[in-house]
């Protein structure tokens, strides 16, 4: 199995750890070269029986409400929309406005899997349940992945998650 798959969420809540967790020294050698016509990859994850391209979005913009901002996200959607999987990174207890905004930006019709990442910082961890309520309010997810990038736990799960997506 092989497809394309974007990771994106606000600034700091761990996208590059995670890319860089999966992804491992191979990003360099990537970024450097292998370009597609149609995405800017940043990185390739390859197990036995599955490989992630991980494609770049441009930058989301959450605070002015202008033209050339709302140019901008469309151009993200459309990124999203040509992809073949979503990984949404939000950070563990914290769900914000600008999280929603970078919802508003995922197409409806793609596949999203919810990363909740920085599970590590969770003091009470009884406290993921009712969260995850909290933010599947907003929207129907393929999958939840609660993990920690920086600490690498669960990951092995996001990758066991995505691969029948593919
Ligand atoms: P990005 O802006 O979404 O790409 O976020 P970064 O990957 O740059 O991470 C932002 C900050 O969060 C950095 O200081 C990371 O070390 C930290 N961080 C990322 N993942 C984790 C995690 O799983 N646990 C903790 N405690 N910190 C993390
Ligand atoms: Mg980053």
């Amino acid at each position: 199995r092989c497809g394309f798959v974007a990771i994106v969420g606000r600034p700091n809540v761990g996208k590059s750890t995670l890319l860089n967790r999966l992804v491992g020294q191979k990003i360099s050698i990537v970024s450097s070269k292998a370009q597609t016509t149609r995405h800017r990859v940043t990185g390739i994850f390859t197990e036995e029986r599955v490989q992630f391209v991980f494609v770049d979005t441009p930058g989301f913009q959450t605070h002015h409400r202008n033209a050339l901002n709302r140019s901008m996200n469309r151009t993200v959607s459309q990124v999203l929309a040509d992809v073949d999987l979503v990984f949404f990174v939000i950070e563990a207890g914290r769900f914000t406005d600008d999280d929603r905004k970078v919802l508003t930006v995922i197409p409806a019709s793609s596949k999203v899997i919810l990363v909740i990442n920085k599970v590590d910082q969770l003091k009470d961890k009884a406290r993921l349940l009712p969260f995850i309520d909290e933010v599947r309010q907003q929207r129907e997810f393929t999958e939840i992945v609660p993990l920690s990038a920086e600490k690498g736990s669960n990951v092995a799960a996001l990758v066991r998650a995505a691969t029948p997506l593919l």
